[in-house]
């Protein structure tokens, strides 16, 4: 009953164990992931606020746009009025002139005639008077002159009345012609001033597009490093999984071709209940017919709990270069280095029984080689998970880490 809690607890400690060898590594990568998204997530709220300013400044810039289409359409109008308006002056500044020129002629027409009647005595009027062939004659011509007079001035009175009225409609036009340029100047500085804002409005839009690029590029970072990263979780969980499937299949596989003799009768558990009275300390052998792995050396550390975990072997301290044995006839099921074991080999006697031999400096044996009782296989050293050179002895049963002393006499 003790044996069995004893051995169960022995395979959850196994099963820790597998993790505790590599686990460092799994877990500093689920830390660093871990870390990558949440720099992912922070950075994913940056863009979407970065995306919201965006959106909110893009409707900004379309209103100023409108306002500023408005504006044009505004200006447009101002400069076609003020336009109408020059050609208006323009060609009232012609019919004023037009109108001078023809007051012009008509009162040199006029000065000449009355100059002819009244200034130049010698011709002209006196003629016309002195031409008369009498006195009836003589105020028709009189009266006819001054018809001819009075029409001229009336003549003339009318272009200046009409000059008048122009030059009156080209002083309304210059007035309006300088309201219409000051519309077209506030028409063109209301434009002016709705493009800088849209101006200025575009390009923070582009110091913000240039940001959610930046931010873009550092998520697509992100996630090629977590995808990295999680491919190397996975591979490195292979990797143990099938170095635990390994390890299982060694401990577990039976071994026909060996059948030692020795092994057979040593697997009973009967056999293993009182070693120590059936056995002798100076002898090498056992009731279960193993022998001590190293000749010498004192045990320096037990199988069952160490240091708040179980010690899953017994060490033996020697120093290195001791040789080291095969505990029983049996095959090399595993020889490797472990991160964990150093130098290490495993033998498989049948009947369910594997022997670890770990911390060596060097290795005799390759896996497969059949091995006989009192083998040299190894020499000790202090090579893996070890703080001095010692030999770290193991036997599974079954899968099961037991007692070394329930086979052998230290
Ligand atoms: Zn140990």
């Amino acid at each position: 009953m003790k044996r069995k809690l004893i051995l169960s607890l022995l395979m959850l400690s196994m099963a820790g164990s597998s993790v505790t060898a590599y686990g460092v590594d799994i877990d500093a990568s689920k830390q660093k992931l871990n870390q990558a998204s949440e720099e992912k997530k922070e950075l994913e709220e940056k863009l979407n606020k970065k995306e919201g300013e965006v959106d909110k400044l893009v409707k900004e810039i379309e209103e100023i746009d409108s306002q500023m289409r408005a504006a044009s359409d505004e200006l447009e109008k101002a400069k076609s009025e003020l336009a109408k308006i020059e050609a208006e002056v323009v060609a009232v500044k012609k019919e004023l002139e037009a109108a001078e020129t023809k007051l012009e002629e008509k009162q040199e027409m006029f000065n000449s005639r009355v100059s002819v009647m009244y200034k130049n005595s010698s011709a002209g009027y006196l003629e016309v008077v002195l031409g008369s062939t009498d006195l009836v004659d003589l105020f028709n011509r009189i009266s006819m002159i001054k018809d001819i007079v009075g029409y001229d001035a009336e003549i003339i009175a009318e272009v200046k009345n009409q000059k008048e009225i122009i030059s009156v409609k080209g002083e309304e036009l210059k007035v309006k012609e300088s309201e219409a340029k000051e519309a077209t100047r506030l028409a063109e500085t209301k434009r002016a001033e709705l493009e800088s804002i849209s101006n200025s409005k575009i390009a923070y839009m582009e110091t913000l597009k240039n940001d959610e690029v930046a931010f873009r590029s550092s998520i697509a970072r992100l996630e090629a490093e977590s995808a990295q990263i999680l491919d190397s979780i996975k591979s490195e969980e292979s990797r143990q999984a099938e170095e635990a499937r390994k390890a299982a299949e060694s401990a577990s596989k039976p071994q026909p071709p060996s059948a030692g003799s020795s092994v057979s009768t040593g697997t009973g558990s009967s056999n293993s209940g009182s070693p120590d009275i059936e056995v002798a300390p100076s002898q090498p052998s056992s009731s279960s017919g193993m022998i001590r792995p190293a000749a010498s050396g004192p045990v320096t550390s037990e199988f069952g709990p160490r240091w708040g975990t179980v010690h899953k072997g017994i060490d033996i301290g020697v120093p290195t270069g001791t040789p080291i044995l095969a505990s029983t006839d049996g095959v090399v099921a595993r020889s490797y280095y472990s991160s964990s074991y150093g130098e290490v080999v495993f033998i498989n006697h049948g009947g369910g029984i594997v022997t670890i031999y770990a911390h060596n400096s060097r290795r005799l044996v390759s896996e497969g080689q059949r091995v006989s009782k009192g083998q040299v296989i190894a020499y000790s050293g202090n090579t893996g998970d070890s703080t001095g050179p010692h030999l770290h002895f193991e036997v599974v049963v079954n899968g099961a880490k037991v007692n070394p002393r329930n086979y052998i006499n230290f």
